[in-house]
């Protein structure tokens, strides 16, 4: 029989699948004949497969390295409850459980092992391979190698090593996301020799992509999750902090949320990922912590509250959003501030190739959340897959930017500033413009002023979008103290109050939010 339909017939007969997905036929062909294969595939694709047979068919066992101990256990699982042997070496596990797993090895009782990187740095385990060899070596996300990628671990490197020391053993690499930087640097830091590389389309043409401005995120998030009743989703936010903040302050407005980051315990952690999991509880505010090789096929939106780093990231993250190909939704909350943060924390690394590399990156992050165009066209460009037409399901596609003559409207909020001395912040200014009642305009005396109410036929959220347009325009400035900040005029403010140039804004997008679909 052929590899070709020994392979058809595992995936008949064992895995009870019809027929190949994606490239799996072609890859595991490859990996037969001994090539080295770099493999990626977005998540859901299919990917274990493309290992699991070869290791049925080929004499002795497949070594699979993998990041996180919970990942190999529903692996291994999963894989007995297929009859096939699977098994796992962890730090869980005590000396005698771990003894009898490296019998069974010696025995050649075992197909498949799974691993962590940590394990093949230990001496009992590398003379066990030294003695033993596997037959295939299976790398998953492999782009844990790479610094470049979005989530390094140091741990990966030694897996550099085993090309090397096994230098006639195939290497099959995986990761659902890696852009073309990052697969030269895993192919480098992997030694992999003349790998075929398998790249699967990156479209996700389910989630529709949406990025606004920040800048009331609970208002926003808040409005968004209105629509998303009984839905399920994940909130990202950049810092443990933010994660705590944002999920008391949703639990405040009663919704149902579980929070998870690095900074609680294992059991805490354990806890909010099977409650979310199990459907128990629809929200999970969490870091980046959260989500690698989380199979849950109804999330229906993931929010960022903050910009990832990396586009890597970002599509990484979003891409956890309808694995069950129904409509999923992606929400981005974009400041300036965090790419200013990210900026921050990149100047103080030292200069050399690295850094040129993470501001690379972040470059393009920004670019895709100032980006005029079709965000989905931006996305496949930037891993390399070249689209041209529109895909009418992004936010620039649904709802395209238009302009308008905003002369009027930048001379109400100009005037404004002007009025209350510039000694206000931008809510305060916006308060006066839409009439407020606050206590303090009116012990100011602002509510005598002629500009006292003239906005009050737009929501605030209009204005704080127009007076953000003027400060990027460069019309107007920010005073930053610690405890506030206040609007003032540029220069260039003179010219618009006296009507002498045209201004044209662009018409704030405040519906989108709340447009998305059910
Ligand atoms: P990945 O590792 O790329 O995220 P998995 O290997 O976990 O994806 O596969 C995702 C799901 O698709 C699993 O439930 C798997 O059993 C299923 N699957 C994989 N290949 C096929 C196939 N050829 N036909 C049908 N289902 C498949
Ligand atoms: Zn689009």
């Amino acid at each position: 029989m052929s590899i070709a339909q020994q392979a058809s017939e595992a995936l008949h007969q064992i895995f009870g699948y019809k027929i190949f997905r994606n490239q799996q036929q072609q890859i595991i062909e490859s990996v037969m004949a001994g090539h080295d294969n770099l493999v990626i595939i977005p998540t859901g694709g299919g990917k274990s497969l493309c290992y699991q047979i070869p290791a049925l068919l080929l004499a002795g066992t497949t070594l699979v390295i993998s990041p996180l101990i919970a990942l190999m256990k529903d692996q291994v699982d999963q894989l007995l409850a297929y009859g096939i042997k699977a098994a796992c070496l962890n730090g869980s596990q005590s000396p005698q459980e771990q003894q009898m797993v490296m019998k069974q090895y010696k025995q050649g009782e075992i197909k498949l092992l799974y691993i962590a990187p940590e394990r093949l740095a230990t001496g009992a385990f590398s003379a066990m391979i030294d003695a033993i060899p596997p037959a295939l070596i299976a790398i998953d996300e492999a782009h844990c190698i790479s610094q470049w990628g979005h989530d390094f671990r140091p741990e990966y490197l030694q897996i550099g090593q085993l090309k090397a020391r096994f230098p006639t053993i195939a290497i099959i690499a995986l990761t659902a996301t890696a852009d073309e930087m990052t697969r030269q640097d895993i192919i480098e830091r992997l030694n992999l020799t003349q790998p075929q590389t398998y790249l699967s389309s990156f479209d996700r043409p389910n989630i529709r992509y949406t990025v606004v401005e920040r800048f009331n995120p609970l208002e926003q998030i808040s409005s968004f999750l209105r629509n998303q009743t009984g839905n399920c989703g994940i909130i990202y936010c950049s810092s443990r902090a933010k994660v705590d903040d944002m999920a008391l302050r949703l639990t405040q407005r009663g919704y149902s949320v579980v929070a998870y980051h690095a900074g609680l315990s294992a059991q805490e952690r354990a806890n909010a990922q099977e409650r979310f999991l199990k459907d128990d509880v629809p929200i999970m505010v969490a870091t980046v912590a959260f989500g690698m090789g989380i199979n849950k096929p109804n999330v229906r939106f993931v929010i960022h509250a903050n910009v990832p780093r990396t586009i890597e990231a970002y599509y990484q993250e979003t891409g956890r959003a309808g694995r069950d190909s129904l409509p999923a939704e992606a929400l981005l909350l974009s400041n300036s501030s965090d790419f200013n943060w990210y900026q921050k924390v990149i100047d103080e690394k030292e200069a050399g190739f690295h850094k040129s590399i993470e501001l690379h990156k972040l470059n393009e992050m920004i670019a895709f959340t100032q980006s005029q165009t079709c965000r989905r066209i931006v996305l496949l460009n930037y891993f390399g897959e070249h689209r041209h037409e529109k895909c009418n399901n992004c936010d620039i596609c649904l709802y395209p930017l238009e302009q308008y003559d905003g002369l009027l409207d930048a001379q109400k909020i100009l005037s404004c500033v002007y009025r209350v001395d510039q000694r206000y912040g931008t809510q305060y200014v916006v308060d006066v413009l839409r009439g407020s009642q606050r206590a303090l305009i009116k012990e100011n005396g602002h509510d005598k002023l002629s500009v006292y109410g003239i906005g009050k036929e737009q929501s605030s959220d209009y204005w704080i979008s127009l007076i953000r347009q003027l400060i990027h325009l460069g019309y107007l400035k920010q005073n930053f103290s610690t405890t506030f900040s206040t609007l003032y005029l540029a220069e260039e403010a003179r010219a618009v109050l006296r009507g002498e140039i045209p201004l044209s804004l662009v018409k704030p997008r405040l519906e989108l939010v709340k447009k998305s679909r059910q």
